[in-house]
Protein backbone atom coordinates (compact mmCIF):
# COMPACT_ATOMS: atom_id res chain seq x y z
CA UNK A 1 0.00 0.00 0.00
CA UNK A 2 1.40 3.93 -0.73
CA UNK A 3 2.67 5.56 2.12
CA UNK A 4 2.70 8.95 2.49
CA UNK A 5 2.28 12.26 5.30
CA UNK A 6 -1.15 14.23 5.48
CA UNK A 7 -0.28 17.94 5.06
CA UNK A 8 -3.79 19.48 4.92
CA UNK A 9 -6.89 18.73 6.19
CA UNK A 10 -10.00 20.67 5.17
CA UNK A 11 -13.66 19.81 5.59
CA UNK A 12 -12.98 16.33 5.96
CA UNK A 13 -10.63 15.92 3.38
CA UNK A 14 -7.12 15.15 4.13
CA UNK A 15 -4.52 15.89 1.53
CA UNK A 16 -1.68 12.86 1.42
CA UNK A 17 1.74 13.83 0.36
CA UNK A 18 3.58 10.89 -1.43
CA UNK A 19 6.05 10.37 -4.18
CA UNK A 20 3.55 10.43 -6.81
CA UNK A 21 1.89 13.57 -5.84
CA UNK A 22 -0.96 14.65 -3.95
CA UNK A 23 -4.07 12.53 -3.64
CA UNK A 24 -7.42 13.74 -2.01
CA UNK A 25 -8.70 11.09 0.67
CA UNK A 26 -11.15 10.28 3.37
CA UNK A 27 -10.85 8.19 6.16
CA UNK A 28 -11.86 4.72 6.35
CA UNK A 29 -9.18 2.22 8.17
CA UNK A 30 -9.79 0.43 11.39
CA UNK A 31 -8.88 3.39 12.90
CA UNK A 32 -11.68 4.65 13.19
CA UNK A 33 -12.90 2.42 15.88
CA UNK A 34 -10.00 3.27 18.15
CA UNK A 35 -11.43 7.03 17.78
CA UNK A 36 -8.79 8.15 16.19
CA UNK A 37 -8.97 10.59 13.71
CA UNK A 38 -5.91 11.26 11.07
CA UNK A 39 -4.05 14.94 12.04
CA UNK A 40 -1.76 16.42 9.71
CA UNK A 41 1.48 15.65 9.90
CA UNK A 42 0.52 11.97 10.56
CA UNK A 43 1.95 9.00 8.20
CA UNK A 44 -0.53 7.41 6.65
CA UNK A 45 -1.24 4.31 4.36
CA UNK A 46 -3.51 4.87 1.67
CA UNK A 47 -5.50 3.23 -0.88
CA UNK A 48 -7.05 4.91 -4.07
CA UNK A 49 -8.70 3.88 -7.12
CA UNK A 50 -8.18 6.91 -9.40
CA UNK A 51 -5.27 9.87 -9.06
CA UNK A 52 -8.06 12.09 -7.77
CA UNK A 53 -9.30 10.06 -4.37
CA UNK A 54 -8.27 7.63 -2.32
CA UNK A 55 -8.44 5.95 1.27
CA UNK A 56 -6.72 6.22 4.46
CA UNK A 57 -6.00 2.99 5.37
CA UNK A 58 -3.91 3.07 8.65
CA UNK A 59 -1.99 5.76 10.29
CA UNK A 60 1.44 4.83 11.94
CA UNK A 61 2.53 5.61 15.50
CA UNK A 62 2.85 9.07 16.57
CA UNK A 63 6.08 10.94 18.02
CA UNK A 64 4.01 13.55 19.24
CA UNK A 65 1.23 15.71 19.00
CA UNK A 66 -0.12 19.14 19.29
CA UNK A 67 -3.35 20.66 19.78
CA UNK A 68 -3.45 24.31 18.84
CA UNK A 69 -2.22 23.73 15.92
CA UNK A 70 -3.36 20.12 15.99
CA UNK A 71 -0.91 18.50 14.03
CA UNK A 72 1.61 15.08 15.35
CA UNK A 73 5.39 14.61 14.51
CA UNK A 74 6.51 18.25 15.08
CA UNK A 75 10.24 17.98 14.75
CA UNK A 76 11.18 21.82 16.08
CA UNK A 77 9.24 24.32 17.57
CA UNK A 78 10.33 28.01 16.50
CA UNK A 79 10.15 30.37 19.36
CA UNK A 80 10.32 33.96 18.02
CA UNK A 81 11.33 36.18 20.34
CA UNK A 82 11.48 39.78 18.93
CA UNK A 83 14.44 41.93 20.62
CA UNK A 84 12.28 45.06 20.33
CA UNK A 85 8.52 46.14 19.61
CA UNK A 86 8.02 44.40 22.30
CA UNK A 87 10.42 44.65 23.99
CA UNK A 88 12.74 41.34 24.76
CA UNK A 89 11.25 38.90 26.98
CA UNK A 90 13.05 36.38 28.66
CA UNK A 91 10.29 35.90 30.95
CA UNK A 92 7.70 34.91 27.79
CA UNK A 93 10.71 33.39 26.43
CA UNK A 94 11.08 30.63 29.57
CA UNK A 95 7.98 30.08 29.61
CA UNK A 96 7.61 29.35 25.98
CA UNK A 97 10.51 26.83 26.37
CA UNK A 98 8.92 25.22 29.00
CA UNK A 99 5.89 24.38 27.12
CA UNK A 100 8.12 23.22 24.05
CA UNK A 101 10.37 20.85 25.96
CA UNK A 102 7.18 19.68 27.92
CA UNK A 103 5.94 18.17 24.58
CA UNK A 104 9.62 16.80 23.89
CA UNK A 105 9.98 18.73 21.09
CA UNK A 106 13.15 20.68 20.07
CA UNK A 107 13.19 23.93 20.30
CA UNK A 108 14.61 26.24 18.30
CA UNK A 109 15.01 30.36 19.30
CA UNK A 110 14.37 33.15 16.63
CA UNK A 111 15.44 36.05 18.05
CA UNK A 112 13.84 38.95 15.37
CA UNK A 113 13.40 42.45 14.75
CA UNK A 114 17.63 42.94 15.26
CA UNK A 115 17.69 45.65 12.59
CA UNK A 116 15.84 47.84 15.44
CA UNK A 117 18.86 47.75 17.23
CA UNK A 118 21.60 50.27 17.93
CA UNK A 119 25.26 48.73 17.78
CA UNK A 120 26.19 48.64 21.60
CA UNK A 121 22.65 47.73 22.57
CA UNK A 122 22.85 44.65 19.49
CA UNK A 123 26.36 43.36 21.46
CA UNK A 124 24.81 43.47 24.95
CA UNK A 125 21.64 41.62 23.82
CA UNK A 126 23.69 39.18 21.52
CA UNK A 127 26.11 38.55 25.44
CA UNK A 128 23.38 38.02 27.14
CA UNK A 129 21.61 35.71 24.72
CA UNK A 130 24.40 33.45 24.01
CA UNK A 131 23.38 32.06 27.55
CA UNK A 132 20.57 30.09 25.67
CA UNK A 133 23.27 28.63 23.37
CA UNK A 134 25.68 27.35 26.05
CA UNK A 135 22.63 25.54 27.48
CA UNK A 136 22.59 23.31 24.27
CA UNK A 137 19.59 25.35 22.32
CA UNK A 138 20.26 26.24 18.80
CA UNK A 139 20.08 30.05 18.15
CA UNK A 140 19.33 32.36 15.41
CA UNK A 141 19.56 36.36 14.95
CA UNK A 142 17.22 37.77 12.52
CA UNK A 143 15.73 40.70 11.08
CA UNK A 144 13.13 40.74 8.20
CA UNK A 145 15.46 43.64 6.48
CA UNK A 146 18.06 40.90 6.11
CA UNK A 147 18.79 40.08 2.72
CA UNK A 148 20.21 36.64 3.96
CA UNK A 149 16.89 35.85 5.80
CA UNK A 150 15.50 33.06 3.12
CA UNK A 151 19.32 31.90 3.42
CA UNK A 152 18.91 31.85 7.37
CA UNK A 153 15.69 30.29 7.33
CA UNK A 154 16.00 27.59 5.04
CA UNK A 155 19.36 25.72 6.59
CA UNK A 156 16.81 25.38 9.28
CA UNK A 157 13.99 24.07 8.22
CA UNK A 158 15.27 21.64 5.70
CA UNK A 159 14.44 18.44 6.46
CA UNK A 160 12.07 19.27 8.94
CA UNK A 161 8.73 19.74 10.39
CA UNK A 162 8.28 23.05 12.43
CA UNK A 163 5.80 25.24 13.76
CA UNK A 164 6.19 28.55 14.96
CA UNK A 165 5.48 29.91 18.40
CA UNK A 166 5.73 33.00 20.38
CA UNK A 167 4.01 36.03 21.39
CA UNK A 168 1.53 38.64 19.01
CA UNK A 169 3.58 40.70 16.92
CA UNK A 170 7.59 38.93 17.62
CA UNK A 171 6.96 38.51 13.68
CA UNK A 172 5.95 35.35 13.32
CA UNK A 173 3.79 36.11 10.14
CA UNK A 174 6.15 38.17 8.31
CA UNK A 175 8.71 35.28 8.38
CA UNK A 176 6.05 32.87 7.34
CA UNK A 177 5.35 35.13 4.25
CA UNK A 178 9.37 35.41 3.80
CA UNK A 179 9.31 31.35 3.70
CA UNK A 180 6.13 31.43 1.49
CA UNK A 181 5.52 34.69 -0.66
CA UNK A 182 2.74 33.02 -2.16
CA UNK A 183 0.73 32.90 1.11
CA UNK A 184 0.56 36.76 1.69
CA UNK A 185 -0.82 36.43 5.44
CA UNK A 186 -1.90 39.62 6.75
CA UNK A 187 0.62 41.01 9.13
CA UNK A 188 -0.67 42.39 12.42
CA UNK A 189 -4.20 41.26 11.39
CA UNK A 190 -3.72 37.37 11.73
CA UNK A 191 -2.48 37.24 14.94
CA UNK A 192 -5.82 38.44 16.49
CA UNK A 193 -7.59 35.48 14.62
CA UNK A 194 -4.50 32.98 16.22
CA UNK A 195 -6.27 34.03 19.62
CA UNK A 196 -8.14 30.98 20.96
CA UNK A 197 -11.49 30.07 20.42
CA UNK A 198 -12.26 32.42 17.16
CA UNK A 199 -12.08 30.26 14.50
CA UNK A 200 -14.01 26.53 16.02
CA UNK A 201 -12.51 24.76 12.44
CA UNK A 202 -9.71 25.94 11.52
CA UNK A 203 -7.70 25.10 8.66
CA UNK A 204 -4.35 23.90 9.21
CA UNK A 205 -1.67 23.30 6.31
CA UNK A 206 1.90 22.27 5.97
CA UNK A 207 3.58 24.11 4.02
CA UNK A 208 6.23 22.69 1.68
CA UNK A 209 9.55 25.56 2.12
CA UNK A 210 12.38 23.46 -0.41
CA UNK A 211 12.66 20.23 1.13
CA UNK A 212 10.85 21.17 4.56
CA UNK A 213 7.22 21.47 6.01
CA UNK A 214 6.17 24.59 8.16
CA UNK A 215 2.85 24.78 9.60
CA UNK A 216 0.75 27.31 8.53
CA UNK A 217 -0.70 28.77 11.79
CA UNK A 218 1.46 29.43 14.80
CA UNK A 219 1.38 26.68 17.79
CA UNK A 220 1.56 27.16 22.04
CA UNK A 221 0.23 30.13 23.79
CA UNK A 222 1.03 31.22 27.02
CA UNK A 223 -2.25 30.20 27.85
CA UNK A 224 -1.50 26.72 27.81
CA UNK A 225 1.04 26.89 30.69
CA UNK A 226 -1.36 26.59 33.11
CA UNK A 227 -1.29 22.41 32.04
CA UNK A 228 2.14 22.52 33.54
CA UNK A 229 2.13 20.60 36.56
CA UNK A 230 4.77 21.28 39.18
CA UNK A 231 6.55 17.98 38.72
CA UNK A 232 7.33 18.69 35.29
CA UNK A 233 8.38 22.61 35.90
CA UNK A 234 12.69 21.69 36.79
CA UNK A 235 12.44 19.08 33.53
CA UNK A 236 11.99 21.85 31.23
CA UNK A 237 15.09 23.54 32.10
CA UNK A 238 18.40 21.30 30.74
CA UNK A 239 20.99 23.11 32.80
CA UNK A 240 18.98 22.14 36.29
CA UNK A 241 18.19 18.55 34.70
CA UNK A 242 22.10 18.30 34.08
CA UNK A 243 22.48 19.40 37.44
CA UNK A 244 20.22 17.68 39.27
CA UNK A 245 21.81 14.84 40.49
CA UNK A 246 24.30 16.16 42.83
CA UNK A 247 21.23 18.48 44.92
CA UNK A 248 21.14 16.48 48.09
CA UNK A 249 17.53 15.51 47.92
CA UNK A 250 15.51 13.41 44.88
CA UNK A 251 13.07 15.44 43.74
CA UNK A 252 14.63 18.83 44.99
CA UNK A 253 13.03 21.61 43.29
CA UNK A 254 16.06 24.54 43.37
CA UNK A 255 14.07 26.55 45.42
CA UNK A 256 14.64 26.38 49.66
CA UNK A 257 16.33 23.22 49.71
CA UNK A 258 19.67 22.86 50.71
CA UNK A 259 22.83 21.79 49.17
CA UNK A 260 20.88 22.27 46.03
CA UNK A 261 23.71 22.17 43.20
CA UNK A 262 21.18 24.50 40.95
CA UNK A 263 21.59 27.12 43.37
CA UNK A 264 25.48 26.51 43.90
CA UNK A 265 25.65 27.02 40.10
CA UNK A 266 23.60 30.16 40.27
CA UNK A 267 26.03 31.69 42.93
CA UNK A 268 29.07 30.96 40.72
CA UNK A 269 27.30 32.95 37.97
CA UNK A 270 26.66 29.62 35.57
CA UNK A 271 23.59 30.29 35.74
CA UNK A 272 21.69 33.13 34.02
CA UNK A 273 20.44 35.03 37.30
CA UNK A 274 16.81 36.10 34.85
CA UNK A 275 16.17 32.81 33.79
CA UNK A 276 16.22 31.04 37.30
CA UNK A 277 13.70 34.23 38.65
CA UNK A 278 11.37 33.28 36.39
CA UNK A 279 11.65 29.71 37.28
CA UNK A 280 11.19 30.70 40.69
CA UNK A 281 8.20 32.99 39.68
CA UNK A 282 6.60 30.01 37.10
CA UNK A 283 6.61 28.24 40.54
CA UNK A 284 4.77 30.62 42.23
CA UNK A 285 2.37 30.67 39.53
CA UNK A 286 1.72 26.95 39.52
CA UNK A 287 1.70 26.99 43.25
CA UNK A 288 -1.10 29.46 43.34
CA UNK A 289 -3.21 28.04 40.84
CA UNK A 290 -6.26 27.52 41.13
CA UNK A 291 -7.59 23.65 40.89
CA UNK A 292 -8.63 22.76 37.03
CA UNK A 293 -11.33 21.12 39.01
P1 LIG B 1 3.26 38.19 14.53
O1 LIG B 1 2.13 38.77 15.34
O2 LIG B 1 4.22 37.45 15.41
O3 LIG B 1 2.80 37.35 13.38
O4 LIG B 1 4.09 39.43 13.96
P2 LIG B 1 4.00 40.11 12.51
O5 LIG B 1 4.73 39.31 11.51
O6 LIG B 1 2.58 40.47 12.23
O7 LIG B 1 4.86 41.43 12.75
C1 LIG B 1 4.43 42.50 13.59
C2 LIG B 1 5.04 43.79 13.08
O8 LIG B 1 6.47 43.74 13.18
C3 LIG B 1 4.75 44.06 11.60
O9 LIG B 1 4.45 45.43 11.46
C4 LIG B 1 6.02 43.70 10.89
O10 LIG B 1 6.22 44.44 9.73
C5 LIG B 1 7.08 44.04 11.93
N1 LIG B 1 8.31 43.23 11.81
C6 LIG B 1 8.39 41.88 11.71
N2 LIG B 1 9.68 41.46 11.63
C7 LIG B 1 10.44 42.58 11.66
C8 LIG B 1 11.87 42.80 11.61
O11 LIG B 1 12.72 41.92 11.53
N3 LIG B 1 12.25 44.13 11.69
C9 LIG B 1 11.38 45.15 11.80
N4 LIG B 1 11.86 46.40 11.87
N5 LIG B 1 10.03 44.96 11.85
C10 LIG B 1 9.57 43.70 11.77
ZN1 LIG C 1 18.37 21.47 43.61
Amino acid sequence: MPRGKIVKALSGFYYVQYEGGLVQCRGRGNFRQKKITPLVGDYVEFEYHDKKEGYIMAISERENQLTRPPIANVDQAIIVTSVKQPDLSLNLLDKFLVLVESKSIQPLLFFTKMDLLEEEEESIVREKLAYYQTIGYEVEFLSTKDRELNHQLSVHLNQKVSVFAGQSGVGKTSLLNTIIPDLQLETDNISESLGRGKHTTRHVELITFEEGLVADTPGFSALDFKEIDLEVLPECFPEFVELQNQCKFRGCMHVKEPKCAVKAALDRGEILEDRYQNYLQFVEEIKNRKPRY
